[in-house]
């Protein structure tokens, strides 16, 4: 289908508009020659807005208008404690004068009064932090916070991090962004090979969606930054295939299109490796570019050393997302290696 079909399909979803779009698409030019690599452009999702930015804002512009067609008077959600995901959904709440409650599971970083936490404190979100091995044990937990809001009589509108619904909702975001990305391209007369990001679910469904429906031959290369119980190409298919769903539209995904790679993650998640130390050193003194140490800065590792395996011809025109995380940065700051 073209861009317009693409376009009229999305538009018939319900969105609350959160971000400011569209996000610039930047040349890196000292970091392509440093790394003597391909032409490494990044598209600023970082500088979505809303609350410092991120990826999440784009799901969350879907998520939230299924709440508020809802009547929610609030909204329960949760995530690890640094996370981008819950500082983004409680400046939508809060934005859209709702309550939040949070449920947090204490990770790395535990509940320093730093970084994103710090933002929940400052919105006023309602903070319960629990003990658990994984965010993939999250749910009970989100769901019996949620059933004490309706004991008070209150409507939470419940965001359920592992939820398909709430998954391929959310891939939407970037069904939309695979649309803005295709617009700025044809623009700047781009025709990359690669786009390189840090996902977990969401963003790299919507993206492969997004460029099946509009016949984009471009390879999505997933940098997970967790090891998951699933598979995740598998995962990321599924969510792609519910969106799918959600949208209407006759779209079949190649799986060779999407390459994803764990051996990125270092000891586990949200701890920092020494190859994100230096990619984040690298991106800040050759473009001052700011990443975060959870997310951007293990993909952009990962980028680094495709680009060292010489993957990659330096007449390629190589995609990174940045998906935001930069407040996370703060709370690392002893994680860094500098002095
Ligand atoms: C959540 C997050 C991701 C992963 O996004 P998904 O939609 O879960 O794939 C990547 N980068 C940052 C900075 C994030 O906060």
């Amino acid at each position: 289908m073209n861009r317009e079909e693409l376009e009229e399909k999305l538009g018939r979803l319900p969105r609350r508009s959160f971000a400011h779009l569209p996000t610039p698409l930047e040349p890196c030019p000292r970091l392509s020659a440093a790394l003597m690599g391909p032409q490494i452009w990044v598209k600023r999702d970082d500088l979505t807005g809303l609350c410092f930015g991120g990826n999440k804002t784009r799901q969350i512009e879907y998520l939230f208008a299924e709440a508020l067609a809802q009547g929610a008077d609030m909204i329960v959600a949760g995530a690890g404690s640094q996370s981008n995901w819950c500082r983004q959904m409680t400046a939508a709440a809060r934005k859209s004068g709702l309550d939040i409650a949070l449920v947090l599971v204490s990770g790395e970083k535990g509940n320093r009064l730093q970084g994103n936490f710090l933002l929940f404190k400052l919105m006023g979100a309602d903070v319960t932090v629990v003990e658990l091995a994984s965010i993939e044990d999250l749910q009970p937990a989100i769901e019996a916070r949620a059933a004490d809001m309706r004991a008070k009589g209150r409507r939470p509108y419940v965001v359920a991090p592992m939820a398909l619904d709430t998954l391929a909702l959310g891939a939407i975001g970037y069904v939309q962004a695979a649309v803005e990305l295709d617009t700025q391209w044809e623009a700047l007369g781009l025709n990359p090979t690669c786009l390189v990001l840090s996902g977990a679910n969401m963003t790299p469904a919507g993206l492969a969606l997004g460029f099946a429906a509009l016949s984009r031959q471009i390879k999505l290369i997933n940098i997970s930054p967790v090891l998951w119980r699933q598979d995740r190409k598998t995962d990321i298919l599924r969510i792609a295939m519910a969106a799918r769903q959600r949208l209407g539209i006759p779209v079949s995904i190649d799986p060779v299109t999407i390459e994803s790679y764990d051996s990125y993650v270092g000891e586990r998640y949200g701890v920092v490796t020494d190859a994100c130390r230096e990619a984040l050193k690298l991106a800040a003194t050759t473009e001052g570019l700011i990443l975060d140490p959870v997310y951007t800065g293990k993909a952009m590792a990962g980028l680094i050393d495709q680009i060292r395996a010489n993957r990659f011809a330096k007449s390629d025109v190589v995609v990174f997302l940045h998906s935001g995380g930069t407040p996370a940065l703060f709370a690392y700051a002893e994680d860094l290696g500098l002095d």
